[in-house]
């Protein structure tokens, strides 16, 4: 069987994980990335079994080992002021820990390494796209003009090409923004390096978890705001401002922050599931056909389980088209579930929001990790190989 060419545009965690499996799987890929370079920006973002087991199949377990702060069953939910709430579920429901923080450019990086030359085309901005029975056409803005049998576009929250596949639609703000960054372990002695941890209070939380082998330590502070901000990764926030939110709570979260420099802050934005991920020889993959709020912490995770599924349908179809819609058929629904539940999450974790009765709020999170355990258990190639079976 003729393996089909690939063209995948945008070289984020999504569209690198993707081109790795595709590779794997024997197929010819070309990668498009806008930026001039590969890369991200300081902060950390925490993978689950349920894509560590892909990075396993297409050779980044190692890498994942070895960049990767591992995330054990000290893990915890507190109050604001430090009460302790649950214990955090850190094993899919086998009991298999394959929790990690990590650095995003330490998996940018290793992505990266795991594609031959030639392959990551940078300063390559796609602004649209054709198809016909015979191909699929990108052309991007420096007047390059690629061809392949199927487009993945892997391109972000503001896909350009998503308008193709799906009637445009805007991204919902959730009137929160996140502060973020990172503090060197050196300046923490005593931080406990091995646990994921999260204080909920009113209208707030914070996250801490560790990233690059344990050599730094990951904060998220999730706050109100009434300002429509722009969202983006890079905006940089005012550590006073990041201190002053959590004045009063538990003083190890003072600790963390006595520390910081510098921040990022970041606005919350997603979307309504979307009707449909593909047109003919075009599919999305990633934020592009999922964005989600963070609190499951997984639109990393969906979009390298999307790249997994992709790999294997594409890989063992003849029929391109036929491909692509069972791509969609397998995936749409159990994304659109994750970014509805991301959103039920949010309000549980910002407690005031939804929740004012604090017992039932515990209850909740401290029940949460059964859905944890099933959502980090889940294999998608087995589904994948069965979906293809009986299409
Ligand atoms: P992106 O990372 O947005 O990458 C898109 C790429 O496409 C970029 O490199 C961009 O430059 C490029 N691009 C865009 N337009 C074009 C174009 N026209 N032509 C060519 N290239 C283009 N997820 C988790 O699983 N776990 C977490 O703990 C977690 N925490 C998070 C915390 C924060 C604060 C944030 C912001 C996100 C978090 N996420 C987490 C979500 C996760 O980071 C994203 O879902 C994931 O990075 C999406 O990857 P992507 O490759 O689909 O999109």
């Amino acid at each position: 069987m003729t393996k089909p060419r690939i063209i995948v545009i945008g070289g984020g965690i999504g569209g690198l994980f993707a081109t790795n499996a595709l590779l794997k799987h024997g197929c010819a890929v070309s990668i498009y990335e806008q930026a001039p370079a590969l890369g991200e920006i300081g902060a950390g973002v925490y993978i689950t079994p349920n894509s560590v087991r892909h990075m396993e199949r297409v050779g980044l377990g190692d890498a994942v080992r070895s960049w990767g702060a591992p995330v054990g069953d000290k893990s915890y939910y507190f109050r604001h002021d430090g009460a302790p709430i649950a214990p955090v579920q850190v094993t899919d429901s086998s009991g298999w820990a394959a929790n990690y923080g990590m650095h995003r450019a330490d998996i940018v990086n290793f992505l990266a390494a795991g594609i031959p030359d030639g392959v990551v085309h940078c300063g390559h901005r796609a602004i649209e796209f054709a198809q016909d029975e015979q191909g699929a056409r990108v052309k991007f803005s420096n007047g390059v003009i690629a061809e392949a049998d199927v487009v993945i576009a892997a391109d972000g929250i503001h896909s350009n090409l998503g308008p193709y596949v799906s009637p445009p639609s805007k991204p919902v703000f959730h009137g929160t923004i996140a502060y973020r960054g990172l503090v060197s372990a050196d300046r923490l002695p005593d931080w406990p390096m091995d646990r994921w941890e999260m204080w909920v209070g009113p209208s707030k939380h914070f996250l801490v978890f560790p990233v690059r082998h344990g050599t730094m330590v990951n904060y998220v502070g999730f706050v109100p705001t009434d300002e429509q901000m722009k969202e983006s990764w890079s905006a940089p926030g005012d550590p006073n401002t990041l201190r002053a939110e959590f004045e009063g709570w538990d003083p190890r979260i003072g600790a963390v922050l006595s520390h910081v420099d510098q921040c990022f802050r970041w606005a919350l934005y997603d979307r309504e599931p979307l009707p449909t991920w593909t047109n003919q020889r075009l599919a999305l993959l990633g934020d592009a056909a999922h964005p989600m709020l963070p609190h499951l912490g997984q639109g990393a995770n969906q979009a390298i389980e999307d790249g997994m599924a992709l790999a294997t349908i594409l890989s063992e179809s003849a029929d391109i088209l036929g491909a692509l819609r069972i791509y969609e058929k397998l995936r749409r629904q159990r994304v659109a579930e994750i970014q509805l539940g991301a959103r039920l999450n949010g309000l549980r974790v910002d407690s005031m929001s939804g929740y004012s009765d604090l017992k039932k709020r515990d209850e909740e999170l401290a029940a949460h990790a059964d859905f944890r355990a099933h959502l980090y258990a889940y294999d998608v190639v087995p589904f994948a190989k069965a979906a293809l079976r009986t299409a």
